[in-house]
């Protein structure tokens, strides 16, 4: 199947939920495998009426959906895949009213329903070091109103964006601007001896200590890229800027208001897209099989 993943390819694959049990199947243990009672290769056979399958050699029963985020739920499994489907395939974020609108269940169901499958794309993020070049930028995002321009605006909430180039985009709340707080993160996420590109927050000498080739950008001075010859790479941060630029419009087009105590899974959501966008039947499998 082409990354294309239509509408229809998705009622093509998923037409009821029983293609959707076998999937969740198929993803989180293939069509054969070692049965956990009995210890032999075996195939597995569905158990009618039961959201269940049986080993072929020895006839224990197997839940598919155990541990998965299915469990216990009473939202269909189908439901459960088109959320899912429209999370992998919206560019913009999927809001609690459009669940409710789009499938059917209430708001209260559709709310819980979108935080369980961004605390999914949360987990999901991985903890290997950023390195080669990266780009560090920092944002305000999430207020009620515009407000006040530039740093410090009230109500907002204060965020990291780290991009590796040609790899990976993470991205966290921070609490404060404070020069060992922007250090304290940079080290947990970038490899020493990396290249990193900053805007002048991240003043000269800040990281340059810990082994890192930094170098600044002055926005303030409508710098916006510079060639560095002694490390021979172009300082910019225009990649993780127009993920800021994407994310802030998304939240305030979608969400209106997104609290600190959430911003963390909205974060991670839009960078879990923004990871896998060139794979979103990884992207969704990955979903469907997570414990
Ligand atoms: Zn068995």
């Amino acid at each position: 199947m082409s990354e294309k993943f239509t509408v229809r390819d998705f009622f093509k694959r998923f037409p009821d939920d029983d293609a959707c049990l076998q999937h969740v199947m198929e993803v989180r243990f293939g069509a054969r495998h070692v049965c956990a009672a009995c210890g032999v290769e075996s195939t597995f056979h569905r158990i009618a009426k039961r959201k269940a399958y049986a080993c072929a050699a020895c006839g224990a029963h197997l839940y598919p959906c155990a541990g998965t985020i299915f469990q216990d739920s009473r939202t269909s499994l189908q439901t459960w895949f088109y959320v899912i489907f429209l999370f992998v395939t919206t560019r913009h974020g999927v809001s609690g009213k459009e669940i409710e609108r789009t499938v059917g269940v209430t708001y209260k169901t559709a709310w819980r329903m979108g935080q369980q499958i961004r605390q999914l794309m949360e987990k999901a993020d991985g903890f290997d070091l950023m390195r080669g070049h990266v780009e560090l930028d920092e944002a305000y995002v999430g207020g009620h109103r515009p407000g006040k321009r530039g740093r410090g605006a009230a109500g907002k909430t204060i965020v990291m964006g780290m991009k590796e180039r040609g790899g990976r985009m993470s991205a966290e709340v921070i609490p404060n601007i404070k020069k060992a707080t922007l250090r304290e993160v940079t080290l947990r996420n970038v490899e020493p001896g990396s290249i990193v590109s900053t805007d002048e927050l991240m003043s000269y000498g800040l990281l340059d200590g810990d082994g890192f080739k930094h170098g600044t950008v002055k926005h303030g001075a409508k710098e916006f890229a510079y060639y560095d010859y002694r490390h021979d790479a172009t300082h910019h941060t225009n990649n993780v800027e127009s993920f800021w630029w994407l994310f802030k419009r998304s939240i305030a087009s979608t969400h209106i208001h997104v609290s600190q105590k959430y911003m963390n899974r909205y974060l991670a959501e839009f960078t879990f897209r923004s990871n896998y966008r060139q794979m979103r039947n990884a992207m969704f499998d990955l979903l469907i099989g997570a414990v």
